[in-house]
């Protein structure tokens, strides 16, 4: 054991293990706080989709299967509930993993102009319900190769995609577009001109279960976990993602990769 003979230093020495255990405890309760306010989080979003399920099936069960196209409605539409249910756990799992750095990216190199593409064409049917026109230049003729985990940025893209489509205008459009930035990097843009977001709002979208507007965007179904799942993606890669948004005007998200050597 270490002996101090000096009382100043000893002093000093008591006041900052007091420092430093207040500061732990202070840390342990607002992790609790948070993991409180994350598991209310949960069970929300959970039981509103589980609810509307349950109603289905009951009123089924309570004879209104007899009805054939009734019956065809209604599965159809506690069918739908389901795969929303499937939506909420598959994100919360991934920002779950996201969180406690459990996820460990698998970089290749890849094309990014071929994975626009490929995303677009999953979002061709969605964003012609609402006549919106997605757009990717075809100044990109030749592959542009990056080195960045191909699936989750896939995800990052479908993420920001499906957005700009849910709080599009109809018949708006959604623009993905690509720049060389200096030292290797290039820098994707997901523009729309949809409702955007007032500027005071802007600071908490990639907070999780974070909503501007939370009848609106219920209505739209979601998580509200798509831009802290992006976020966390991105940061994960070393890149940096940025908004920039005019309520009423449209939104632009955009984020940095690195190109292959
Ligand atoms: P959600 O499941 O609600 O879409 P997100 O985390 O993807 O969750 O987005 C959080 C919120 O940010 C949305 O509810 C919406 O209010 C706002 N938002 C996201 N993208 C856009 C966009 N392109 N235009 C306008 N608002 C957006």
């Amino acid at each position: 054991k270490r002996v101090t003979t000096d009382m100043a230093t000893l002093t000093q020495e008591i006041d900052k293990y007091a420092r430093d255990k207040k500061l732990e405890i202070e840390t342990l309760k607002v992790r609790e706080e948070y993991r409180k306010e994350f598991l209310g989080n949960v069970s929300h979003e959970l039981k509103t989709p589980l609810f509307t399920v349950q109603g289905y099936i009951l009123t089924l069960l309570d004879g209104a299967i007899e009805d054939e196209s009734i019956r065809d409605k209604y599965l159809d539409r506690a069918s739908k509930g389901v795969e929303r249910l499937i939506y909420i756990v598959k994100d919360l799992d991934m920002i779950t993993k996201l969180e406690v750095g459990d996820l460990r990216l698998d970089i290749e190199t890849f094309d990014i102009v071929e994975l626009i593409a490929s995303v677009f064409e999953m979002f061709e049917m969605k964003s012609a319900k609402k006549k919106i026109t997605l757009t990717f230049d075809r100044v990109y003729k030749n592959p542009i190769l990056v080195s960045a985990d191909k699936e989750r940025i896939q995800q990052v893209l479908s993420n920001l995609i499906v957005n700009s489509i849910k709080y599009g205008r109809e018949k708006g459009t959604t623009e993905v577009s690509i720049e060389n930035l200096v030292k290797n990097k290039v820098i994707i843009r997901v523009t729309d001109n949809g409702e955007g977001i007032i500027k005071a709002n802007i600071p908490r979208l990639f907070e999780r279960f974070y909503r501007v507007d939370k009848s609106g965007s219920r209505k739209e179904g979601g998580s509200g976990l798509g831009l802290a799942i992006v976020k966390h993606i991105v940061e994960a890669h070393d890149e940096n993602i940025f908004i920039d948004s005019e309520y009423g005007v449209g939104s632009e998200f955009s984020f940095t990769l690195e190109k292959a050597k």
